[in-house]
């Protein structure tokens, strides 16, 4: 597959400057951009190549494996590049990423604990994403009083304390004078009512403790220690009439026997025999969706790397991690005298080990 010039896509030399390339890239997705072009396949399909050329050459690592040649667009694999398929309706109602421990909001209504729970996954249920179904106890909302703590819901009255507001208000007398609090009414606990009979099934309490079962989606694509929010999931209220706490659930992913992960990229490190470093070779490679199988060239070096764009992780968030191959020679040991004397025979010139012949020039220019 011949490879695209990232260079000329976006119309730098190759020695420009990560400046130079963002200018470059900005001007040209402005010029493509779908929105200003409609119905234009030319210029999605420039956008598309532009923003590939960017992705690449913005990331000094990526841009350094490409300039040495080291770099698989991929293409005829299946999973490269981005698919929108991905999202799922809801998705952000129960994934959150941005686990906030205090609450802003200036209005406290009041609300459940909530609870934590840890899931083990192994590598490819977080890497595909997988359906379970969480088990837990829970205090849960009393259904035959619906949480009021009242018999039948109904037999309760005004907090005479707060007026049924739930709040009341106390005057603070400070150095900068007065002023007037509002706090949460201590007769009722907030809930404004007083309960005239309690409700038989929760003693009152608006609220009884149960096992229950939570059929959940572990989207595609999350890592160990990523913690899913499950909203109102949590424990019930302690005072009637608020609302449930959160769920929070933990991932513990088990670790791939040959794969490393590093976000959604994915790293490998393949031993290859010294025959096929020199003549180049098939070799056979795990990746989080199945084996594929990938050439090494001729003249292949120990240590080498090979970086295969789109064969990471797919994020359900429409996001692929790449995955980085490094290959290490094993060089044989205990061969056997005949293998020694084949080996022998083989002489290399100095173009066919340049390595070598550039060291050994050194040395002696420092020795002379
Ligand atoms: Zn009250
Ligand atoms: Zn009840």
């Amino acid at each position: 597959m011949a490879k695209k010039d990232y260079y000329a896509i976006l119309g730098v030399s190759k020695n420009a400057t990560e400046e130079e390339i963002k200018s470059a890239y900005r001007k040209l997705a402005k010029k493509y951009h779908p929105d200003l072009n409609p119905n234009d396949k030319e210029a999605a399909e420039k956008f598309k190549e532009v923003n590939e050329a960017y992705e690449v050459l913005s990331d000094p690592k990526k841009r350094q494996m490409y300039d040495s040649g080291a770099f698989d667009m991929g293409g005829a694999g299946g999973f490269g590049g981005f698919d929108f398929s991905d999202f799922t309706s809801g998705f952000d109602d129960i994934l959150n990423f941005f686990f906030s421990g205090g609450r802003s909001s200036a209005y406290e209504r009041p609300r459940g604990e909530d609870i934590q729970i840890r899931l083990n996954l192994t590598f490819d249920e977080a890497a595909r994403g997988v359906k379970k179904d969480l088990s837990y106890a829970k205090d849960e909302q009393c259904s035959s009083c619906r949480g009021t703590g009242a018999k039948d819901g109904t037999r309760f009255e005004k907090c005479p304390k707060c007026g049924g507001t739930g709040k009341v208000q106390y005057v603070n007398q400070g150095m900068f004078g007065r002023t007037v609090n509002v706090r949460t009414c201590d007769a009722c606990g907030g809930s404004g009512n007083k309960i005239l009979e309690s409700c038989l099934t929760c003693g009152g309490r608006g609220y009884n403790r149960k096992h229950v079962t939570l059929p959940v989606d572990i989207p595609a694509g999350v890592d160990n220690g990523t913690i899913l929010k499950f909203t109102s999931e949590g424990n019930a209220s302690k005072v009637p009439g608020g609302i449930s706490g959160d769920l929070l659930l933990t991932l513990s992913v088990a670790p791939h026997k040959l794969l490393k992960r590093k976000g959604l990229d994915l790293l490998l490190e393949v031993p290859i025999s010294i025959v096929d470093a020199i003549m180049g070779a098939k070799i056979d490679i795990p990746t989080a969706y199945g084996m594929r199988s990938y050439s090494i060239p001729e003249g292949t070096q120990s240590g080498q790397m090979f970086y295969l764009k789109g064969k990471g992780i797919r994020s359900s968030r429409g996001k692929t991690g790449d995955l980085y191959l490094t290959v290490t020679v094993d060089t044989p040991k205990n061969l056997t005298p005949e293998q020694k004397r084949l080996l022998k025979e083989l002489s290399f010139a100095d173009r066919q080990q340049p390595k070598i012949k550039s060291y050994s020039d050194i040395l002696r220019d420092i020795y002379k």
